[in-house]
């Protein structure tokens, strides 16, 4: 009895859902219509500036995440990015030459700008035109290559790495590669190649900052006299804020709305944000003053002009281009975002494991180096395992935008989180460091690093801003396979289309939710061991192939149900929002540690590198999940979805202890998987450069460990008598007197002696000590 209507019921579902998949007219008539008429009218409405930067840009990998069935052959066949002939050379002379040009100290305190010499170097070797064409005297390096430089240089100075990366991001220089005039290509970019012109770009103003399509800043269409001739021009106004390289330009890229009140170019009153490239010598132009952005030296400032008066000829791309200024700037940000802030912030994280982790060994307390406390362990692993990460990140991530990539929704995952784990690697690197860390000077190699986080975090997409309105609200759109369908639907003028292209998007996506609920209830209760995984992958890490496609399905599942339930109010529960991005970049950087385990050869050394990350990425992940599930608004949808998700409980634990110590091993001691983890660092040669002189101190303190540990069993037997006179004891010097160490063995510990000697040392100033209070009245780039 009860099987038959058990089997009745079955059917019955059955039988409904082939009526509803297959009776086109009647469920459009019945179920459609009136969805379609609640949901056009709770959509939010969408500006154009809103709608040109969600459509700006392509879906690249976060699609096959967001789709819930990733195709792991797809990610195991993207080029490993590579450097070319000459871009390795050019990493090997020239960046490493301008390194070594470089004093950090002396630009963040003696002098607040780079020296002379290397801004002429700067812009000789063409550093200012890595993005630029060869026909237009640029370099025309890869994205991948833009960026191994970038970090490289940042693991020397930050006011280096700006100063360098800021023209080849977005700016003057790539706006004008894609929308510029001939006759602008052909004047300013062999000037921008060769540094004969700084350029800066002025978006922010003091009303609009993360809001920067609601700027003020105005311009009037007009005639007026321009070098002796009437022309049509433009006044513009425009106070803005924290531009970087503002001070010492020579073009700046303004943005504007453009008004054309007297219908001077047509019938459109208001014409829409435009961008144009300002010389500084224009008549009224206010460029020169600066901001100090927490010690950071690269030039920073604001810039005003009032009634300014320019040709239609200054907007990029000619009057052709008035009004196309946000979807030029919506369409290049995502190239530069793939890049600067992953690269610079990697390139910090390398520093510290690589300097923090000798630091680690050098330095001992209570007799033991203090890397070898579990207490130090800990933030040493985060510091390896994060790089590991970071690194595998950045790279991925240039090599989309090498494929021909513009990856808004990536880009923006790896500026985020890039620099959201800088923040705790270096935090945690300064944990390490103690007092050395915090008294600056030019022994102190992160403390300036440390003091300018905040900076990367707020620039480029401020991080909570991106993480709660960009990675999930733009990816739901951008990667969803129905959303934008069902969005396009809504707002197509002829509104019989619309219901026949929002009903097909409707039942396509309802197919989709419940196939993925489906499937991540499955995974969920197979323990996703069935789910298929390309031949020739890593045996060790099959079973991250499997969790990630399982979680991947789940996060298609949960993101829909939550659109579906929230709708347009998601926009608005910005924490769930943000919890749903948490998920689908979780899935990138692990993608991207796999992807970077199998490029460079599964190396076994490094293996715990990428188990530790990948391990705490995907426990991070899951409590995203429970994130989202706890706090869902109707309590037994809630309910309803960890049991669907989480069917056995939960898969993951904190990662082990015992992997997190092979990791903080691997920072305290010279080995090939450490040199690949800091790949990109800066060595000074010269010991009398803190960096320098750890890298010495770590092969000495290496070398004079066993002798130490000889002495120290010799002092506990009693065989060793200090020098009462001796202001530091020091019982070598005592062992070799009573000879009971070699002369070889002494100079071991005495070399050691003075590199470490060196290494913990700290400044001190005279009492008085006032230099450096004020920034230096120079500034050498304009030089
Ligand atoms: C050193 C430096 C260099 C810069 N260089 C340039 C440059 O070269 N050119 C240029 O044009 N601009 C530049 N900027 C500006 C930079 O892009 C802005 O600072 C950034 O857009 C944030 O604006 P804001 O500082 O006014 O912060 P606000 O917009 O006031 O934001 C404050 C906080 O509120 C958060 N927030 C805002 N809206 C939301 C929301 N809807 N949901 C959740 N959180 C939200 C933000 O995340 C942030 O944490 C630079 C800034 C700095 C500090």
């Amino acid at each position: 009895m009860l099987m038959s209507i058990v089997t009745w019921l079955a059917s019955a579902l059955v039988l409904g859902l082939v009526v509803l998949f297959s009776a086109r007219p009647l469920r459009r008539r019945l179920i459609s219509a009136p969805i379609f008429k609640t949901y056009k009218r709770i959509l939010p409405q969408m500006s154009d500036t809103e709608r040109e930067a969600l459509e700006a840009g392509t879906v690249w990998w976060d699609g096959e995440l967001f789709r819930g069935d990733p195709d792991w052959r797809k990610l195991l066949a993207f080029p490993v990015p590579r450097l070319t002939a000459d871009e390795q050379s050019f990493m090997e002379h020239e960046v490493d030459q301008l390194c070594s040009l470089v004093n950090d100290w002396q630009v963040t305190y003696e002098d607040g700008d780079l020296s002379s010499e290397a801004w002429q170097f700067i812009k000789e070797k063409g550093f200012l035109g890595m993005i630029i064409p060869r026909r237009y005297g640029g370099l025309e390096f890869s994205a991948y290559a833009h960026s191994q430089i970038v970090t490289k240089l940042s693991t020397r100075s930050s006011a280096l790495a700006v100063s360098v990366m800021v023209p080849n991001s977005l700016g003057p220089g790539e706006l004008l590669l894609h929308y510029g005039t001939d006759a602008q290509k052909e004047h300013y970019l062999p000037r921008l190649a060769k540094g004969l012109e700084i350029p800066a770009f002025a978006l922010t103003s003091p009303w609009a900052g993360s809001d920067a399509a609601s700027i003020p800043d105005a311009g009037v269409v007009c005639r007026g006299i321009w070098q002796g001739r009437e022309v049509l021009g433009m006044r513009v106004t425009w106070d803005k804020r924290y531009i970087t390289l503002g001070p010492v330009c020579t073009l700046l890229g303004l943005a504007f709305h453009l008004y054309d009140p007297d219908g001077l170019l047509g019938d459109k009153k208001y014409i829409g944000i435009t961008c144009a490239l300002v010389p500084r010598d224009t008549p009224g132009a206010e460029i020169g003053r600066r901001h100090l952005p927490l010690g950071a030296m690269f030039m920073n400032g604001p810039t005003r002009g009032r009634n300014v008066f320019m040709p239609l000829d200054y907007v990029i791309g000619g009057p052709a281009m008035v009004g196309q200024g946000w979807r030029m700037l919506m369409e290049c940000l995502a190239a530069g975002r793939s890049i600067s802030l992953p690269s610079s912030y990697t390139g910090m994280a390398q520093l510290t494991a690589r300097a923090v982790g000798a630091y680690a060994r050098v330095r001992s307390q209570f007799k033991t180096p203090i890397g070898r406390f579990e207490g130090v362990e800990e933030p040493l692993t985060r510091i390896g395992a994060y790089t590991y990460m970071m690194d595998a990140v950045r790279k991925m991530t240039a090599g989309a935008v090498d494929l021909g990539e513009k990856p808004s929704v990536v880009s923006a995952i790896a500026k985020y989180h890039v620099t959201e784990r800088a923040r705790q690697v270096v935090n945690d690197g300064m944990d390490i460091l103690g007092g050395k860390g915090i008294c600056l000077g030019p022994a102190n190699f992160l403390g300036r690093a440390y003091q300018q986080l905040p900076i990367g975090i707020t620039v480029e997409g401020a991080n909570i801003l991106t993480r709660s309105m960009i990675l999930f609200g733009q990816g739901a759109i951008r990667c969803h396979p129905y959303v934008l369908k069902e969005m396009k639907a809504a707002f197509n003028s002829d509104s019989a289309q619309g219901l026949h292209d929002f009903d097909q998007a409707l039942f396509g996506h309802l197919l989709f939710t419940i196939t993925h609920g489906l499937r991540a209830l499955w995974k969920g209760l197979t323990g996703s061991h069935f789910v298929a995984v390309p031949a020739g992958v890593a045996p060790e890490t099959r079973r991250y192939y499997q969790q990630l496609t399982r979680f991947s399905a789940a996060f298609a599942f949960l993101a829909d149900i939550s659109m579906l339930v929230l709708g347009g109010e998601l926009k608005r529960r910005e924490k769930l929002s943000a919890r749903l991005g948490d998920i689908l970049s979780m899935l990138y950087l692990c993608s991207a540690t796999l992807k970077r385990y199998e490029a460079e050869g599964r190396q076994a050394s490094d293996a715990p590198l990428m188990h530790w990350a990948i391990w705490d990425t995907m426990y991070k992940a899951q409590m995203a999940f429970d994130g989202v599930i706890a706090n869902f608004p109707i309590g037994w949808i809630g309910r309803s979805l960890s049991r669907i998700v989480f069917p056995l409980g939960h898969p993951y634990d904190v990662p082990s202890d015992r992997i997190g110590h092979q990791v903080a091993k691997l920072l305290i001691e010279p080995s090939a998987a450490r040199d690949r983890l800091t790949a990109e660092t800066y060595l000074p040669q010269d010991v009398a450069e803190s960096v320098g002189a750890l890298e010495k101190a770590l092969e000495a303190t290496l070398a004079a460990e066993p002798v130490e540990a000889r002495l120290r069993s010799l002092e506990k037997q009693g065989r060793l008598k200090d020098n009462p006179e001796a202001n530091v004891r020091d019982l070598a010097q005592a062992a070799f007197n009573a000879g009971l160490l070699s002369a070889e063995d002494f100079a071991l510990l005495k070399r050691r002696n003075e590199l470490r000697d060196k290494v913990i040392h700290v400044d001190d100033f005279p009492f008085d000590q006032r230099r450096g209070q004020q920034p230096a009245p120079l500034h050498k780039a304009a030089a």
